[in-house]
């Protein structure tokens, strides 16, 4: 076990700054009103860093900067461009440990984690993208023997961005790198929980981008998302948050005609067919593994498998084998390397856990496991903790059908097939879902039956670069990885060509 020493002690791999200004064309910049919010450490609920209070007057500057830059970032070559990107993630894995923890220190979840997946796939994003870009073609109709219509991919120009806590620097890559790829200069508003890894990352990186061409205001939903949102100086709008932010981002983008793309909530089903129990060991090894993947990043994962739904044939086995796997989620110190489970990335989040438990008793779903606030001695006191939750109950309940965005799963058994496909799909979302069996014409069955924009089969929580995700019904609207989020940020250019020498 390795234990990282907490930012600002001694030995400290990662230091922030006592304050954050925006970040607007290529310089630290005060916010306009002088206003800064202090930002906690979920470790342990103390104050680290203060960040500026952004609002509209810093929205229109950071807008000023970005349309400055815009042109002639749209203009580079794509290869030029490209090796930016293949530049910013060199710069990233030469730094990634002290990535990880700053990510850790600022949302709380284990550095086992971010070094693993959080930092790694975020480097991986921008070598995605890069390659992607260098591999785009536009296209050529002929029309008849004169006319040819060709087809270019031109950049939008500035786009805003809006991202939440829950994975801070890689919901800022997913946007960034795609856009940055295909030829814009960007607004970006981190969430106000998580406001300071992105600062780190911007520390690291900052001097291979040109001026002006990623900006970032921080602050608070009201006083800086919605100006950003609502500006007709945007071209589009991509955010990811709670779906009920995301109407409202759809209404502001109205105003303006502008498109948006939406990652939003999820209430993912994750189904366990009978043949898993009979499976040989590895395979239901691999299948109790997925079933404790609720808890993966304190369960704060738009794809969250927070309902499963295992099949009644060997329910009571099956789950007292899911029960005792979840109990050996180590939880403990974020910044050690053998913790599992790190702290909910704010007092909020936290209270609102804690809620949902009481909602859930209070239903009359069981408590199988779990189900209370972990308060820690010494340097972890004040921190927000939850033990892991397993909730029996049924699909019409709160805790089945509300995102809780915690390590709480809600469990139920189905029949047979139908069953599980009508429960799964009895849900406002339709994110993520996981499918565990043997039998491959079940699998492909239900993957194509369960509305939802990604079904993992016999995996879950695998999130490569070049794999589609978003969200069916209230989920969201558009993709955000693979080389179709090219195309989410760019503009098609048609040059329709007569080469005709006849009068028209
Ligand atoms: P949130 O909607 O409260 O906040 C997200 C961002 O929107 C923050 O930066 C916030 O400041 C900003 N915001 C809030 N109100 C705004 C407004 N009126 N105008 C403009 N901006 C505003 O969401 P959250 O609690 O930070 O994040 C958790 C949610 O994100 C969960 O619902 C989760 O499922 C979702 N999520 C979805 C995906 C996905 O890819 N689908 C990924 C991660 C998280």
């Amino acid at each position: 076990m390795t234990r990282y020493a907490a930012p600002g002690t001694e030995d400290a791999i990662v230091s922030y700054e006592s304050r954050y200004d925006h970040w607007i064309g290529g310089a630290y910049v005060p916010p306009a009103l002088g206003q800064y919010f202090e930002n906690p450490s979920p470790v342990n609920g103390r104050p680290f860093t203060e960040v500026a209070r952004g609002t509209a007057e810093d929205v229109e500057r950071a807008l000023d900067a970005a349309h400055a830059a815009a042109p002639a970032w749209g203009a580079t070559a794509a290869g030029e461009r490209a090796s930016v990107l293949n530049r910013i993630a060199d710069r990233m894995e030469a730094h990634l440990e002290e990535l990880a923890v700053a990510e850790s220190w600022d949302n709380g979840k284990p550095v086992r984690e971010t070094l693993a997946a959080d930092i790694p796939l975020a480097i991986d994003h921008f070598r995605y993208f890069a390659g992607a870009l260098r591999a785009q073609e536009g296209s050529l109709s002929e029309i008849d023997d004169n006319t040819v219509a060709y087809h270019f991919h031109e950049p939008l120009g500035v786009v805003a961005q809006i991202i939440p806590w829950n994975f801070p620097i890689l919901m800022a890559t997913w946007k960034l790198a795609p856009a940055l790829a295909a030829g814009n200069a960007v607004v970006l508003k981190p969430a106000e929980q998580t406001p300071a890894s992105i600062h780190v990352w911007l520390s690291l990186v900052a001097d291979l981008l040109p001026p002006g061409v990623v900006n970032i205001v921080n602050g608070f939903g009201a006083e800086a998302g919605k100006p950003l949102a609502s500006s007709p100086r945007v071209a589009k709008i991509a955010f990811t948050g709670e779906t009920t932010t995301g109407r409202l981002i759809m209404q502001y983008a109205s105003e303006n005609i502008k498109p948006v793309t939406l990652e939003l909530g999820g209430k993912s089903p994750n189904i366990f067919f009978d043949d898993v129990w009979s499976a040989d060991d590895d395979f239901r090894d691999k299948a109790l593994e997925g079933f404790t993947m609720f808890a993966l990043n304190q369960g704060e994962v738009c794809t969250c498998p927070s309902r499963a739904l295992i099949q009644r044939g060997h329910y009571s086995e099956f789950l007292e084998a899911g029960i005792a796997r979840t109990e050996k989620i180590v939880p403990g110190h974020p910044l050690d390397t053998d913790t599992m489970i790190g702290a909910q990335a704010s007092n909020d989040q936290l209270q609102k856990i804690l809620s949902y438990l009481d909602i859930g008793l209070q239903e009359g779903a069981k408590v199988l496991s779990g189900g209370q606030r972990i308060e820690y001695d010494g340097e972890l006191a004040g921190g927000y903790y939850v033990q892991p939750t397993i909730f029996e109950g049924d699909n019409r309940m709160r805790v089945f059908q509300e995102e809780i965005f915690g390590p709480v799963v809600a469990v139920t058994s189905f029949s047979d097939f139908d069953d599980a496909i009508k429960t799964a799909n009895d849900t406002l979302y339709g994110l993520g879902a996981g499918v565990w069996t043997r039998d491959i014409n079940t699998a492909y069955r239900a993957g194509r039956s369960i509305q939802a924009g990604r079904v993992w089969t016999n995996c879950y929580h695998a999130y490569p670069a070049h794999a589609a995700f978003g969200g069916y019904k209230q989920s969201g609207i558009g993709r955000e990885n693979h080389k179709m989020m090219l195309e989410h940020y760019q503009q098609t250019k048609n040059i329709l060509c007569s080469y005709s020498p006849q009068k028209l």
